[in-house]
Protein backbone atom coordinates (compact mmCIF):
# COMPACT_ATOMS: atom_id res chain seq x y z
CA UNK A 1 0.00 0.00 0.00
CA UNK A 2 0.74 3.12 -0.77
CA UNK A 3 2.84 4.80 2.37
CA UNK A 4 0.63 8.11 2.80
CA UNK A 5 0.73 10.11 5.72
CA UNK A 6 -2.56 11.80 5.41
CA UNK A 7 -0.91 15.31 4.78
CA UNK A 8 -3.34 16.71 3.20
CA UNK A 9 -1.15 18.70 1.00
CA UNK A 10 -1.93 17.38 -2.42
CA UNK A 11 -5.62 17.96 -1.40
CA UNK A 12 -4.35 21.66 -0.91
CA UNK A 13 -3.26 21.88 -4.23
CA UNK A 14 -5.00 20.66 -7.25
CA UNK A 15 -4.84 23.74 -9.04
CA UNK A 16 -0.99 22.61 -9.56
CA UNK A 17 -2.55 20.21 -11.33
CA UNK A 18 -3.98 20.23 -14.48
CA UNK A 19 -6.53 16.89 -14.20
CA UNK A 20 -7.29 17.40 -10.92
CA UNK A 21 -8.02 21.39 -11.53
CA UNK A 22 -11.51 21.44 -11.98
CA UNK A 23 -12.04 20.56 -7.86
CA UNK A 24 -10.17 23.48 -7.22
CA UNK A 25 -11.43 26.71 -5.00
CA UNK A 26 -9.98 30.38 -5.78
CA UNK A 27 -7.29 28.84 -2.93
CA UNK A 28 -5.82 26.31 -5.25
CA UNK A 29 -7.55 23.70 -2.03
CA UNK A 30 -9.80 20.98 -4.15
CA UNK A 31 -13.82 21.88 -2.89
CA UNK A 32 -13.86 18.65 -1.00
CA UNK A 33 -11.74 19.12 1.59
CA UNK A 34 -12.73 19.64 4.85
CA UNK A 35 -10.51 22.39 5.98
CA UNK A 36 -11.17 21.83 9.22
CA UNK A 37 -10.16 18.19 9.82
CA UNK A 38 -7.95 18.01 6.80
CA UNK A 39 -9.94 14.70 5.49
CA UNK A 40 -11.97 14.42 2.48
CA UNK A 41 -15.33 15.14 2.64
CA UNK A 42 -16.16 12.48 -0.38
CA UNK A 43 -13.93 10.48 0.73
CA UNK A 44 -15.68 7.09 -0.55
CA UNK A 45 -16.59 8.41 -3.79
CA UNK A 46 -13.33 10.41 -4.92
CA UNK A 47 -12.17 10.33 -7.97
CA UNK A 48 -9.74 7.70 -9.16
CA UNK A 49 -6.52 9.84 -9.26
CA UNK A 50 -7.04 9.94 -5.08
CA UNK A 51 -6.77 6.70 -4.92
CA UNK A 52 -2.88 5.42 -5.54
CA UNK A 53 -3.54 1.73 -5.08
CA UNK A 54 -6.44 1.64 -6.83
CA UNK A 55 -5.22 4.02 -9.26
CA UNK A 56 -2.54 1.81 -9.79
CA UNK A 57 -4.29 -1.77 -10.21
CA UNK A 58 -7.26 0.42 -12.57
CA UNK A 59 -5.43 2.02 -14.79
CA UNK A 60 -1.25 2.66 -14.82
CA UNK A 61 -0.40 -1.32 -14.11
CA UNK A 62 -0.11 -2.36 -17.87
CA UNK A 63 2.34 0.18 -18.54
CA UNK A 64 4.47 0.91 -15.04
CA UNK A 65 6.29 -1.33 -12.48
CA UNK A 66 4.53 -0.26 -9.15
CA UNK A 67 7.59 0.55 -7.61
CA UNK A 68 8.20 2.94 -10.35
CA UNK A 69 4.94 4.42 -9.51
CA UNK A 70 5.12 4.86 -5.75
CA UNK A 71 8.12 6.62 -6.36
CA UNK A 72 6.52 9.17 -8.89
CA UNK A 73 4.08 9.82 -6.24
CA UNK A 74 6.30 10.04 -3.85
CA UNK A 75 8.46 12.56 -5.63
CA UNK A 76 4.67 14.76 -6.29
CA UNK A 77 4.13 14.13 -2.35
CA UNK A 78 7.35 15.87 -1.73
CA UNK A 79 6.73 18.55 -4.03
CA UNK A 80 3.29 19.34 -2.73
CA UNK A 81 4.65 18.99 1.06
CA UNK A 82 7.53 21.52 0.89
CA UNK A 83 5.75 23.95 -0.61
CA UNK A 84 2.52 23.35 2.08
CA UNK A 85 3.95 22.68 5.35
CA UNK A 86 7.94 23.39 4.40
CA UNK A 87 9.50 20.16 4.43
CA UNK A 88 8.85 16.76 3.07
CA UNK A 89 8.44 13.46 4.17
CA UNK A 90 11.91 11.84 4.03
CA UNK A 91 12.84 14.99 5.53
CA UNK A 92 11.30 14.60 8.62
CA UNK A 93 13.14 14.49 11.42
CA UNK A 94 12.30 12.79 14.43
CA UNK A 95 14.15 13.91 17.99
CA UNK A 96 13.39 11.48 20.81
CA UNK A 97 13.32 12.94 24.40
CA UNK A 98 13.58 11.09 28.11
CA UNK A 99 10.39 11.88 30.20
CA UNK A 100 8.52 10.65 32.32
CA UNK A 101 4.67 9.76 31.73
CA UNK A 102 2.08 8.76 34.47
CA UNK A 103 5.00 7.94 36.80
CA UNK A 104 6.95 5.70 34.64
CA UNK A 105 9.89 6.46 32.54
CA UNK A 106 9.31 6.81 28.62
CA UNK A 107 10.93 8.12 25.92
CA UNK A 108 8.51 10.14 23.87
CA UNK A 109 9.32 11.13 20.19
CA UNK A 110 7.98 14.33 18.04
CA UNK A 111 9.05 15.39 14.76
CA UNK A 112 11.17 18.80 14.41
CA UNK A 113 8.23 20.77 12.57
CA UNK A 114 5.85 19.67 15.60
CA UNK A 115 8.40 21.03 18.01
CA UNK A 116 9.35 24.53 15.99
CA UNK A 117 6.39 25.06 14.13
CA UNK A 118 3.73 24.18 17.10
CA UNK A 119 5.55 23.43 20.34
CA UNK A 120 7.94 26.19 20.65
CA UNK A 121 5.34 28.85 19.62
CA UNK A 122 2.43 27.58 22.14
CA UNK A 123 5.00 28.13 25.05
CA UNK A 124 6.10 31.39 23.94
CA UNK A 125 2.59 32.19 23.67
CA UNK A 126 2.20 30.98 27.27
CA UNK A 127 4.96 32.94 28.20
CA UNK A 128 3.45 36.46 27.23
CA UNK A 129 0.38 35.53 28.46
CA UNK A 130 2.11 34.99 32.03
CA UNK A 131 3.97 38.48 31.68
CA UNK A 132 0.42 40.16 30.40
CA UNK A 133 -1.53 39.05 33.79
CA UNK A 134 -0.01 39.11 37.63
CA UNK A 135 -1.95 36.19 38.46
CA UNK A 136 -0.81 32.07 37.46
CA UNK A 137 -2.13 31.48 33.33
CA UNK A 138 -4.10 28.31 33.01
CA UNK A 139 -4.19 26.63 29.47
CA UNK A 140 -5.81 23.56 28.02
CA UNK A 141 -4.74 20.71 25.95
CA UNK A 142 -8.37 18.73 25.66
CA UNK A 143 -8.55 16.13 23.07
CA UNK A 144 -10.17 12.49 22.94
CA UNK A 145 -8.61 9.20 24.03
CA UNK A 146 -5.58 8.04 21.81
CA UNK A 147 -4.12 11.30 20.49
CA UNK A 148 -1.10 11.43 22.94
CA UNK A 149 -2.01 14.47 24.78
CA UNK A 150 -0.35 13.49 28.28
CA UNK A 151 2.87 12.87 26.33
CA UNK A 152 2.30 15.86 24.71
CA UNK A 153 1.99 17.73 27.77
CA UNK A 154 5.20 16.11 29.57
CA UNK A 155 7.14 17.09 26.73
CA UNK A 156 6.30 20.68 27.04
CA UNK A 157 7.03 20.68 30.84
CA UNK A 158 9.98 19.15 30.17
CA UNK A 159 11.09 21.38 27.09
CA UNK A 160 9.31 24.82 29.03
CA UNK A 161 12.29 23.71 31.78
CA UNK A 162 15.49 23.30 29.56
CA UNK A 163 14.73 26.38 27.74
CA UNK A 164 15.50 29.70 29.07
CA UNK A 165 13.50 31.38 26.27
CA UNK A 166 9.91 29.91 28.30
CA UNK A 167 8.79 30.51 31.55
CA UNK A 168 8.52 26.97 32.89
CA UNK A 169 5.24 25.01 32.72
CA UNK A 170 3.39 22.27 34.69
CA UNK A 171 2.04 20.14 33.22
CA UNK A 172 -1.04 17.92 35.41
CA UNK A 173 -3.89 15.93 34.19
CA UNK A 174 -7.63 15.39 35.46
CA UNK A 175 -7.23 11.76 36.41
CA UNK A 176 -7.15 12.63 39.78
CA UNK A 177 -10.49 14.12 39.48
CA UNK A 178 -12.80 10.63 38.91
CA UNK A 179 -15.49 10.59 41.52
CA UNK A 180 -13.80 8.12 44.34
CA UNK A 181 -14.15 4.16 43.29
CA UNK A 182 -16.99 4.03 46.86
CA UNK A 183 -19.01 6.70 44.68
CA UNK A 184 -18.58 5.09 41.46
CA UNK A 185 -19.76 1.84 43.12
CA UNK A 186 -22.79 2.89 44.42
CA UNK A 187 -24.14 5.75 42.33
CA UNK A 188 -25.55 5.37 38.48
CA UNK A 189 -26.79 7.40 36.17
CA UNK A 190 -29.95 6.50 33.50
CA UNK A 191 -29.47 6.44 30.19
CA UNK A 192 -32.20 5.38 27.46
CA UNK A 193 -34.26 4.31 30.07
CA UNK A 194 -31.24 2.08 31.68
CA UNK A 195 -29.78 2.64 34.38
CA UNK A 196 -26.34 2.74 34.41
CA UNK A 197 -23.76 1.92 37.54
CA UNK A 198 -21.14 4.90 37.15
CA UNK A 199 -18.44 2.61 37.89
CA UNK A 200 -18.94 0.81 34.90
CA UNK A 201 -18.42 3.39 32.65
CA UNK A 202 -15.31 4.44 34.10
CA UNK A 203 -13.87 7.20 32.71
CA UNK A 204 -16.79 8.81 31.28
CA UNK A 205 -17.65 12.40 31.51
CA UNK A 206 -20.43 11.42 34.04
CA UNK A 207 -17.46 9.96 36.65
CA UNK A 208 -15.82 12.68 36.96
CA UNK A 209 -16.40 14.84 39.98
CA UNK A 210 -16.22 18.21 37.93
CA UNK A 211 -17.49 20.52 40.79
CA UNK A 212 -13.62 19.56 42.66
CA UNK A 213 -11.72 20.17 39.79
CA UNK A 214 -13.55 23.51 39.12
CA UNK A 215 -12.54 24.41 42.57
CA UNK A 216 -8.99 23.11 42.32
CA UNK A 217 -8.90 25.36 39.24
CA UNK A 218 -9.56 28.24 40.57
CA UNK A 219 -7.32 28.22 43.60
CA UNK A 220 -4.50 27.03 41.41
CA UNK A 221 -5.06 30.48 39.18
CA UNK A 222 -4.48 32.36 42.51
CA UNK A 223 -1.96 31.20 45.02
CA UNK A 224 -1.46 27.78 44.26
CA UNK A 225 -3.17 24.04 45.53
CA UNK A 226 -2.49 20.53 46.49
CA UNK A 227 -3.32 18.85 42.82
CA UNK A 228 -5.21 15.32 42.98
CA UNK A 229 -4.02 12.36 42.00
CA UNK A 230 -5.08 8.77 41.00
CA UNK A 231 -3.23 6.26 41.80
CA UNK A 232 -2.85 3.44 39.36
CA UNK A 233 -1.58 1.11 42.26
CA UNK A 234 -4.39 1.28 44.12
CA UNK A 235 -7.10 1.92 41.46
CA UNK A 236 -8.53 5.14 43.02
CA UNK A 237 -8.08 8.89 43.45
CA UNK A 238 -5.63 10.59 46.35
CA UNK A 239 -6.47 13.56 47.24
CA UNK A 240 -4.21 16.77 47.61
CA UNK A 241 -1.21 15.40 46.78
CA UNK A 242 0.98 17.16 44.39
CA UNK A 243 1.84 20.80 45.38
CA UNK A 244 1.09 23.03 42.32
CA UNK A 245 2.49 26.67 42.79
CA UNK A 246 3.94 27.42 39.08
CA UNK A 247 2.96 30.11 37.23
CA UNK A 248 2.08 28.39 34.40
CA UNK A 249 -0.21 25.33 34.72
CA UNK A 250 -0.94 23.17 31.33
CA UNK A 251 -4.51 20.52 32.53
CA UNK A 252 -4.35 17.85 29.77
CA UNK A 253 -7.48 16.23 29.65
CA UNK A 254 -10.65 14.76 27.33
CA UNK A 255 -13.82 16.82 28.23
CA UNK A 256 -11.79 19.78 29.00
CA UNK A 257 -14.03 21.58 26.37
CA UNK A 258 -17.02 19.42 26.22
CA UNK A 259 -20.49 21.48 26.00
CA UNK A 260 -22.11 19.64 28.27
CA UNK A 261 -23.69 20.83 31.23
CA UNK A 262 -20.70 20.84 34.52
CA UNK A 263 -18.07 20.56 32.02
CA UNK A 264 -19.41 24.51 30.38
CA UNK A 265 -17.78 25.45 33.89
CA UNK A 266 -14.59 24.24 33.24
CA UNK A 267 -13.86 25.89 30.01
CA UNK A 268 -14.29 29.95 31.31
CA UNK A 269 -11.04 29.33 33.81
CA UNK A 270 -8.91 28.67 30.64
CA UNK A 271 -6.48 31.47 29.60
CA UNK A 272 -5.55 29.21 26.57
CA UNK A 273 -7.15 26.43 24.92
CA UNK A 274 -5.85 23.67 22.64
CA UNK A 275 -7.52 21.14 20.84
CA UNK A 276 -6.55 17.68 19.26
CA UNK A 277 -8.37 16.21 16.66
CA UNK A 278 -8.08 12.82 14.60
CA UNK A 279 -9.66 11.03 12.45
CA UNK A 280 -12.40 8.62 14.21
CA UNK A 281 -10.88 5.31 12.48
CA UNK A 282 -7.39 6.15 13.36
CA UNK A 283 -8.17 6.90 17.18
CA UNK A 284 -9.61 3.46 17.29
CA UNK A 285 -6.76 1.58 15.78
CA UNK A 286 -4.12 3.26 18.19
CA UNK A 287 -6.89 2.28 21.46
CA UNK A 288 -7.56 -1.19 20.41
CA UNK A 289 -3.27 -1.52 19.68
CA UNK A 290 -3.25 0.00 23.32
CA UNK A 291 -5.14 -2.83 25.05
CA UNK A 292 -3.77 -5.73 22.76
CA UNK A 293 -0.19 -4.43 23.75
CA UNK A 294 -1.97 -4.07 27.71
CA UNK A 295 -2.61 -8.52 27.50
CA UNK A 296 -6.49 -7.99 25.72
CA UNK A 297 -7.04 -10.24 22.74
CA UNK A 298 -7.62 -8.30 19.31
CA UNK A 299 -11.30 -10.08 20.22
CA UNK A 300 -11.47 -8.38 23.28
CA UNK A 301 -9.82 -5.53 22.76
CA UNK A 302 -11.76 -4.42 19.58
CA UNK A 303 -15.00 -5.15 22.30
CA UNK A 304 -14.09 -2.79 24.66
CA UNK A 305 -13.07 -0.02 22.02
CA UNK A 306 -17.06 0.01 20.75
CA UNK A 307 -18.36 -0.08 25.02
CA UNK A 308 -16.12 2.23 26.19
CA UNK A 309 -13.15 4.33 24.46
CA UNK A 310 -15.09 4.41 21.18
CA UNK A 311 -17.74 6.32 22.60
CA UNK A 312 -15.61 8.83 24.68
CA UNK A 313 -13.79 9.22 21.53
CA UNK A 314 -16.99 10.30 19.18
CA UNK A 315 -18.96 12.58 22.38
CA UNK A 316 -15.40 14.53 22.49
CA UNK A 317 -14.62 15.16 18.82
CA UNK A 318 -18.51 15.88 17.81
CA UNK A 319 -19.08 17.80 21.30
CA UNK A 320 -15.98 20.25 22.52
CA UNK A 321 -16.57 24.04 21.77
CA UNK A 322 -13.71 26.08 19.63
CA UNK A 323 -10.42 25.91 21.00
CA UNK A 324 -7.55 28.73 20.09
CA UNK A 325 -5.51 26.42 18.87
CA UNK A 326 -6.11 22.79 16.74
CA UNK A 327 -3.69 20.33 16.48
CA UNK A 328 -4.20 17.32 14.18
CA UNK A 329 -2.69 13.86 14.52
CA UNK A 330 -1.14 12.36 11.79
CA UNK A 331 -1.33 8.67 11.30
CA UNK A 332 3.09 8.34 11.73
CA UNK A 333 1.99 10.56 15.49
CA UNK A 334 2.76 13.57 13.84
CA UNK A 335 1.25 17.03 14.49
CA UNK A 336 0.35 19.61 12.59
CA UNK A 337 -1.69 22.41 13.13
CA UNK A 338 -4.79 24.17 11.94
CA UNK A 339 -5.18 27.77 12.15
CA UNK A 340 -8.19 29.88 13.94
CA UNK A 341 -9.26 30.47 10.81
CA UNK A 342 -9.45 26.67 10.20
CA UNK A 343 -6.84 26.73 7.37
CA UNK A 344 -3.20 25.39 7.79
CA UNK A 345 -0.46 27.24 8.90
CA UNK A 346 1.14 28.25 5.92
CA UNK A 347 4.51 29.49 7.07
CA UNK A 348 8.04 28.92 5.95
CA UNK A 349 6.74 28.33 2.72
CA UNK A 350 9.40 27.60 0.11
CA UNK A 351 8.30 29.23 -2.97
CA UNK A 352 10.31 27.61 -5.28
CA UNK A 353 7.47 25.62 -7.21
CA UNK A 354 6.17 27.72 -9.56
CA UNK A 355 3.62 26.96 -12.31
CA UNK A 356 2.59 23.54 -12.73
CA UNK A 357 3.77 20.06 -11.83
CA UNK A 358 3.90 18.36 -15.10
CA UNK A 359 1.07 15.17 -15.57
CA UNK A 360 4.42 12.05 -15.50
CA UNK A 361 5.24 14.02 -11.93
CA UNK A 362 2.12 13.23 -10.39
CA UNK A 363 1.52 9.73 -11.95
S1 LIG B 1 0.65 14.63 -0.35
FE1 LIG B 1 1.11 12.45 -0.49
S2 LIG B 1 1.35 11.83 1.65
FE2 LIG B 1 0.22 13.77 1.66
S3 LIG B 1 -1.95 13.15 1.57
FE3 LIG B 1 -1.29 13.49 -0.55
S4 LIG B 1 -0.74 11.43 -1.23
FE4 LIG B 1 -0.76 11.35 1.00
S1 LIG C 1 -11.43 14.69 -3.72
FE1 LIG C 1 -10.80 14.32 -1.62
S2 LIG C 1 -8.90 13.16 -1.78
FE2 LIG C 1 -9.29 14.06 -3.78
S3 LIG C 1 -8.15 16.00 -3.77
FE3 LIG C 1 -10.23 16.44 -3.08
S4 LIG C 1 -10.15 16.32 -0.85
FE4 LIG C 1 -8.33 15.32 -1.65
Amino acid sequence: MFPCEQCGCCCRMVSKVSFARYLALDDGTCKYLDKETNLCKIYDERPDFCRVDEFYENVVSKYMALEKFYELNKKACKKFQAEIRGYTMDEKIWITYKTEVNGLPQELRFSKGAVEKIFKPFLIKLSELREMTDRKVVAFIAAPPGTGKSSVAQFLEHFSREHMEFTPIRALGMDGFHYPSEYLKANSIVKDDQEILLNDIKGAPETFDVDTLQEKLREVRQEGTDWNIYDRMIHDVVHDVLSVDDDIILLEGNYLLLKEPRWTNIRVLADYTVFIKARPELLKERLIARKIQGGLSPEDAEKFYYASDGKNVERVLNNSAPANETWMLQPDDDYFKIEDDEDVVLDNIDLNMEGEIPFEDIR
